[in-house]
């Protein structure tokens, strides 16, 4: 790896970091990126870090010894439940009963609590994970006592087509679907997080109250 392109990586994570309002968190999404390249936005100050494959987290897991909190964005195959529960501090795709109930029952297995995020289908695309708008009350209602699951806000990736533009209709309904759980009350569940917009998108799903990005490409692409 050329050390210009890890200055690269340094210098974009520095500058969206020095972007972002402070209480919005920046999850550097690290999918095919080298070891080498995830150490450079660690070293840049990446705290949080994203991967769509329990498998590719482990591999990385090895060669980051920072105190770095690691959540999963990508979805959660079933049989990978039990390896993603010891890996990950948050994860942020949890989109049907049975997957809440399987993370929840490994977790109480090894004793320890986990931070979820319900994952929204807002563009209601057949082709895609996350729940209907519609169905995320009942969902929720199904899990929020699970002993060993904490409930703490939605994640959105949105239809992707076209300018990013096209992306806020789905962010605004995403977040009064959040401002409306949070108004109900439900116990057991605090939510506090809201995870939408990517490096086409960010800016704008922090107007509409994002207060988790996920970004990869303008991070870790040297030529941006
Ligand atoms: C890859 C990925 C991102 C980041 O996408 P970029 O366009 O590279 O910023 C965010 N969220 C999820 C779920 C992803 O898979």
């Amino acid at each position: 790896m050329e050390n210009n392109n890890l200055n690269f990586i340094k210098q974009n994570v520095t500058a969206i970091r020095n972007s972002l309002p402070s209480d919005v968190l920046l999850v550097a999404a690290a999918k095919t990126r080298l070891p080498d390249e995830v150490k450079a936005a660690i070293d840049a100050g990446i705290k949080i870090i994203g991967y769509n494959y329990v498998q590719e987290a482990e591999k990385m897991h090895q060669f980051i010894d920072n105190e770095l909190q690691w959540h999963m964005i990508g979805h959660l195959q079933k049989n990978k439940v039990k390896k993603a529960v010891k890996l990950f501090d948050m994860i942020e795709t949890i989109d049907s009963v049975e997957l809440a109930e399987m993370v929840n029952k490994q977790c109480v297995s090894i004793g320890k609590v986990m931070p979820v995020l319900i994952e929204i289908n807002s563009g209601k695309e057949s082709n895609k994970t996350g729940v209907l708008p519609e169905n995320v009350y009942s969902l929720i209602k199904l899990i929020h006592d699970l002993p060993n699951l904490r409930i703490q806000g939605l994640m959105t990736m949105g239809p992707r087509f076209g300018s990013p533009e096209n992306a806020r209709p789905y962010f605004k309904a995403t977040k009064s679907l959040f401002d409306q759980v949070k108004n109900e009350g439900i116990p057991n569940i605090e939510m506090r997080f809201l995870s939408m917009g990517m490096s086409n998108s960010y800016q704008i799903a922090i107007q509409e109250g994002a207060n988790i990005v996920r970004i990869g490409t303008v991070l870790f692409d040297s030529r941006c």
